[in-house]
């Protein structure tokens, strides 16, 4: 297993590292990751606050989410990558956005939420709990 794991935006000016191991990997099929990702799912990487440095400045965006709970998500001013969200519902954790990792081959989602949302055509891998809506 590898000790860190780097990722960053993708003009490079902002990096990060994630030390030892992450929590969990999420497959999110919630609406507002299909806006944010611009795709069909967002990936959502619980690490803890410890765990994670990073280098360069970002901008943040607070959303308050169906649950009334804030979620600061911190994206790169330059080339507007998503690096990573700070929910404050989960006190002492990030949500990286593994996208953004530079080695993404180790990368094995454990549990899918909001299924409900999910795009009707795609079929994940069997074996994946889920969950329809907010875990
Ligand atoms: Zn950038
Ligand atoms: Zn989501």
């Amino acid at each position: 297993m590898a000790e860190s794991r780097d990722g960053g935006c993708g003009c490079g000016a902002v990096r990060y590292r994630i030390e030892g191991e992450p929590v969990v990997l999420a497959i999110c099929h919630c609406t507002e990751c299909q806006r944010q990702s611009g795709s069909a799912f967002g990936m959502s990487l619980i690490v803890k606050q410890e765990s994670f440095s990073i280098t360069g400045e970002t901008k943040v965006y607070r959303r308050i989410a169906d649950s009334g709970n804030p979620i600061d998500c911190y994206f790169c001013p330059t080339c507007g990558v998503r690096v990573y969200h700070d929910p404050q519902k989960l006190a002492g954790t990030y949500n990286v956005k593994p996208g953004t990792l530079d080695d993404r081959s180790w990368l094995e989602p454990a549990v899918q939420v909001w299924t409900k949302s999910k795009q009707p055509w795609l079929t994940l891998s069997e074996g994946l709990a889920e969950v329809e809506g907010q875990p």
